[in-house]
């Protein structure tokens, strides 16, 4: 009889044959073993489970090495789907990814001020999903989990919205009302957090140990990869940026006290910037973009202002962290060098250590896919962290 123990290795040792699998497919068993040290029979009997499972499948005969041609593994990625969702503040997007976390479905609605109610917006939230569900392809295990990803504080142990003061929330058990209502297992977590996790495994992040993604967008928030995990502090609240103080007699902010980075560096302060020199107040996140990119010069001067305010949280990040890259995500850096290159000199010029190293500052790759990517990563992840029933 098997020990807990031995149970859980091998669980761990078959996660890592999957995720091996994942990331270097096609790839065979012989190369499998020589890259995780597993030894080769506990590779082949592991792949064998996997084969049984479906979730991987044999993909021909790969290159030779002097004797007979290996069979090379891959993922099955029809084996499933995974929906993936970024609630953002005035929008939701949502994706369907295969098992390999390749888009093949996507809608996004817009909610421009429509309300802020916690059960309109579940409610808007749970009919995007059925469609989806409706509109999904039959598979072998159908959709295997929903990621959400939220712009708050959250308990992602529980499923809980402990906080989202741009939406207005508290304690809200949204994972319990959509697995309820599905019966599907359905992961949290919060919005920069999440784009972290698909700048991680699919975007500007895949190859870096230590990164910084910075979502900035209504408000800011940071995911912070550290050791290729992500560091969720000892509450699991780490990253929120957007209120570190900045000013110490600053605009007040809604978490209630002033002087925020947010309140500068983040959507809002472009539209109280739009609407002091420009007097407009009816354009979306979009307009301006569109507009500061044809040549508008208001417009142009607005994200330059946003981009040095949080070029100067960036630069206080890099002299907390070190990291090797910082990735600024959401829809600020969708207008691209107007913000970026504002945003990298303020960084540089503020940051401590400039003189000793030089840091990547990229936009996102994944632009506004970032965060529900990361959702559906969420399911990904987990699945890939676990055993499979
Ligand atoms: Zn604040």
């Amino acid at each position: 009889m098997k020990t807990a123990d031995q149970v859980l290795v091998k669980q761990i040792n078959k996660m890592i044959v999957l995720n091996t699998i994942y990331k270097k497919r096609p790839i065979s068993r012989a190369e499998i073993a020589k890259v995780t040290g597993l030894n080769k029979s506990t590779v082949s009997a592991l792949v064998d489970e996997l084969l049984t499972e479906e979730l991987v499948l044999e993909m021909g005969a790969g290159e030779s090495q002097g004797g007979r041609r290996p069979v090379n593994l891959s993922i099955n990625k029809e084996v499933g789907n995974i929906i993936g969702i970024d609630l953002g503040v005035n929008y939701i997007l949502s994706i369907m990814t295969n098992f390999a976390g390749e888009i093949i479905w996507e809608k996004r609605i817009d909610l421009q001020h429509a309300h802020n109610s916690p059960g309109q917006r579940i409610a808007d939230l749970q009919t995007l999903i059925e469609e989806m569900i409706v509109s999904a392809s039959q598979t072998v295990r159908g959709i295997i989990g929903i990621g959400i990803g939220v712009p708050g504080i959250v308990n992602y142990e529980q499923g809980l919205i402990l906080s989202a003061p741009n939406l207005g929330w508290e304690n809200i058990e949204l994972r319990s009302m959509i697995e309820q209502k599905f019966g599907i297992p359905v992961f949290i977590d919060n919005e920069a957090n999440a784009g972290a996790i698909g700048e991680k495994w699919f975007g500007a992040g895949k190859r870096a140990d230590e990164f910084l993604y910075i979502s900035a967008g209504t408000g800011i928030g940071a995911g912070i990869i550290i050791n290729n995990e992500l560091y969720r502090g000892s509450k699991g609240l780490s990253g929120e940026i957007g209120h570190m103080t900045v000013s110490l007699d600053g605009i007040p902010c809604s978490c209630g006290n002033a002087g925020c980075l947010e309140e500068y560096a983040s959507e809002k302060a472009l539209f109280r910037y739009m609407k002091e020199y420009a007097c407009v107040e009816e354009l979306t996140i979009f307009n301006i973009i569109d507009n500061a990119i044809a040549g508008d010069e208001v417009s142009r001067k607005a994200f330059e202002y946003v981009g040095k305010c949080l070029g100067i949280g960036v630069a206080n990040l890099i002299n907390a962290f070190n990291p090797q890259l910082v990735i600024i995500g959401n829809s600020l850096p969708l207008v691209g060098d107007i913000l970026m290159n504002e945003l990298r000199r303020e960084a540089e010029k503020r940051c401590f250590a400039s003189k000793y190293f030089s840091v990547k500052i990229l936009p996102s790759q994944l632009n506004m896919h970032a965060c529900a990517m990361g959702a559906a990563a969420l399911v990904i992840s987990r699945l890939y962290a676990s055993p499979v029933s």
